[in-house]
């Protein structure tokens, strides 16, 4: 249990020493005269820390830009699509498109309607088909 502690605090140590060696370095670098050499790791440094959050907040903006959330024209189904994008509502899929941040059908609606009551009067004379027969 001690051993274990004895061992906790060398590592700290160490992680400190380590530290304590760059800062020195950095400042004799600095008394040298190498201090853009200083100052150009600090730059890329903070240049690398700051990257990942200006890629996270450039992405949040694309996609709010992109991503419209509207409901499907054919069966009000509620979910997201890109911008500029064509793609199929995953309820009933529809083949649809953005125009203007709202979703649209890219098919003309009149020709949909009328195969859809084509389909059902099949399925109901096959219905009535089988109990016939
Ligand atoms: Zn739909």
């Amino acid at each position: 249990m001690n051993n274990r502690f004895n061992q906790l605090i060398q590592y700290n140590l160490s992680g400190l020493g380590c530290w304590l060696t760059v800062i020195f370095l950095a400042l004799f670098l600095g008394s040298v005269g190498l201090g853009w050499v200083v100052n150009g790791f600090l730059l890329l440094l903070g240049f690398l820390l700051l990257l990942p959050i200006l890629i996270i907040w450039g992405l949040q903006w694309w996609l709010k830009r992109n991503l419209i959330q509207d409901h499907c024209p054919v069966c009000s189904y509620e979910f997201t699509g890109f911008n500029n994008t064509e793609f199929n509502c995953p309820n009933c899929n529809e083949p649809l498109e953005v125009i203007s941040g709202r979703f649209s059908r890219i098919t003309p609606p009149g020709t949909i309607d009328v195969n859809a009551v084509e389909v059902k009067a099949i399925s109901l004379e096959e219905n009535t088909d089988s109990s016939t027969s």
